[in-house]
């Protein structure tokens, strides 16, 4: 068996770590992203041709496991937090046309995969009898009911959710608030990259550390990242046993996590083609694919508001894992999509093929629709991230019906939200917190 990976953080400024260190920590101490020190090799042949898509998860981050305390565990937290289906649905429309779809989970987002995988690790890891942890979490949307499913009533851990308020969807808003117990949402006066940067200042204040243990359950943290790989394995595997050529992907793309896993995926010698990101008219990644320098801004609101990110954490790691600007340019492209192209893609499919796709799903949809057009007749799958039930006040109006809405999230509907307001600035979460911490103790 190969040595155990150590976990560096892409700014070289912080100890290496074990794998179980990293996703207790979440971001690394000099405030960079964990990276395992180099990307592994694997053979399809090491992959069962029949297994499920935890026995998939299992194979593929053995080697990222190897080692660690978590070694032994990994298939039992691969079929804990693997519960659903990720299936890749052929479309009528193009003999090679699916969607990849993520969204069969408790929270009807593809998050379920990041967040319940992350909580099962963190019940390992931190074991019995520790000091409670609060685990931070900023999200536009989705993330955050994704982690506070994942993490509600589970012992010794808070979960503490800040969104920005009045840009998140009302149903999303309303799962936020919905957890109650150990779960707990903030609602800032502010953007999802002030979310963020509250999150991380958190993260790196010792002083407030030594009060209240804080970790993190952003797309940046490593727990979250792997597991995501292994639909796309799974996917890339299924479609090759088939087919002579590899599935291409459209990733409907704003943090870069879920993006990032799929190149991962390619970079460790899975059969994938060509990865496409597809990005709202938050025009940072596109703006660096065409070649121009990268040039982190404010994000802007949009209909797909999940991916209304200007900062993308996830490009540290992308940049490690290409470190040349040119090479990095060859992995990836990237196209904006605005909100008026996303609203005419939802009401063109739904109207031409009965299928209705969430705003961000319908991203990725416009820029497949767009290579169609141009006579592309490769096999290509369109990330569908979630469910279109999720964004009902975009979608119904544009396709004339109401949308049906999955149980899970219907149950979730159900329940009382409350969230509490916050201004945008580290000082007040910060205070926040302390306040919280003197409560408890
Ligand atoms: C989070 C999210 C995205 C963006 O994913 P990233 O990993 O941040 O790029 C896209 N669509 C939906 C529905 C999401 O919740």
């Amino acid at each position: 068996m190969s040595a155990a990976l150590r976990y560096l953080s892409t700014r070289g400024n912080s100890p290496d770590a074990t794998l179980s260190e990293a996703i207790a920590a979440g971001l690394a101490p000099d405030g960079g992203l964990y990276v395992p020190d180099h990307l592994p090799k694997l053979d399809i042949a090491a992959f069962k041709s029949d297994g499920s898509l935890a026995e998939t998860a299992a194979t593929l981050l053995a080697p990222f496991f190897a080692g660690d305390a978590l070694a032994a565990e990994l298939p039992t937290i691969c079929a804990e937090a693997l519960t659903f289906p990720t299936p890749l649905r052929a479309l009528p429309q193009h003999p090679k046309t699916s969607v990849l779809e993520l969204f069969h989970g408790p929270t009807a987002a593809f998050k379920d995969v990041g967040a319940r995988f992350l909580a099962a690790c963190l019940r390992r890891v931190r074991g019995h009898g520790a000091v409670p942890l609060t685990i931070l979490v900023a999200t536009s949307g989705d993330t955050g009911a994704a982690v506070g499913a994942a993490f509600h009533r589970q012992p010794g851990v808070e979960v503490v959710i800040l969104y920005p308020d009045g840009r998140v969807s009302p149903r999303q808003a309303h799962q936020l608030g919905c957890f109650g117990d150990n779960v707990q949402a903030l609602r800032v006066q502010g953007r999802f990259d002030d979310c963020q940067r509250m999150v991380k200042a958190a993260l790196n204040d010792a002083a407030l550390q030594a009060q209240s243990p804080l970790s993190s359950a952003n797309s940046i943290s490593l727990g979250r990242l792997l597991p995501q790989m292994s639909y796309y394995a799974h996917a890339a595997l299924m479609w090759r046993r088939e087919h002579s050529e590899p599935l291409n992907l459209v990733v409907p793309t704003g943090n870069l996590g879920n993006a990032l896993a799929a190149v991962w995926v390619r970079a460790m010698g899975l059969p994938l083609g060509k990865i496409r990101l597809a990005c709202n008219s938050n025009a940072t990644l596109p703006d660096f694919f065409a070649g121009h320098d990268y040039l982190p801004r404010e994000a802007i609101a949009t209909l797909a508001n999940a991916m209304d990110v200007g900062a993308p954490s996830n490009f540290e790691r992308l940049r490690w894992t290409f470190p040349h600007a040119e090479v990095l340019r060859e992995q990836l492209q990237a196209q904006s999509v605005d909100d008026q192209t996303i609203s005419d893609t939802i009401a063109l499919h739904a109207r031409e093929h009965g299928e209705v796709f969430c705003p961000h799903t319908a991203t990725a949809m416009h820029v497949l629709d767009q290579l169609r057009a141009s006579g592309d007749d490769a096999p290509w799958a369109v990330v569908a991230t979630a469910h279109p039930a999720k964004f009902e006040s975009v979608v119904e109006p544009l396709i004339g019906k109401s949308v049906d809405v999955p149980p899970a999230l219907a149950v979730m509907l159900q329940r009382p939200a409350v969230a509490e307001p916050m201004a945008a600035e580290d000082g007040a979460l910060r205070e926040w917190l302390l306040e919280k911490a003197a409560l408890a103790s």
